[in-house]
């Protein structure tokens, strides 16, 4: 379901988690036969959670479900009403709204500025 790595343009090939960490976590990963990027799918399917992602993007996807998920996981907001917020802040459609998607800038975006958007209801810029 992907074809082409984002970073080096090289052959994308989907391997099981079992191969690709040594221990079968229900999933897959779609790799780059060339670089580092990679990519997990949702559980038991071959559907990517997103694109693929380099180290540095990686990590800050990671930063990011830290900061956000939380916010429904505690049970301050549903989980619906966490992405509703999500995606008013990030200025996306609730399709596009997924941390999985999201490139370099919005992870950082979402990091830099969703807890003061939580908190006093602005958009910081900065
Ligand atoms: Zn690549």
């Amino acid at each position: 379901m992907i074809e082409k790595c984002n970073y080096c343009g090289s052959q994308v090939i989907c391997v099981s988690t079992k191969e690709f960490y040594g221990r079968d976590y229900g999933g897959n990963i779609w790799k780059c036969t060339s670089c580092d990027a990679y990519v997990g799918t949702h559980k038991g399917s071959k559907v990517p959670l997103g694109t693929l992602a380099n180290k540095e993007l990686r990590q800050l996807r990671n930063q990011a479900h830290a900061l956000f998920d939380p916010y429904w996981r505690k049970g301050r907001m549903s989980r619906h009403g966490a992405y509703r917020k999500l995606s008013e802040f990030m200025n996306l459609p609730k399709a596009e709204t997924h941390i999985g998607m999201f490139d370099v800038d919005k992870c950082r975006k979402l990091i830099n500025g969703f807890a003061d958007f939580i908190e006093k209801g602005v958009v910081n810029h900065g």
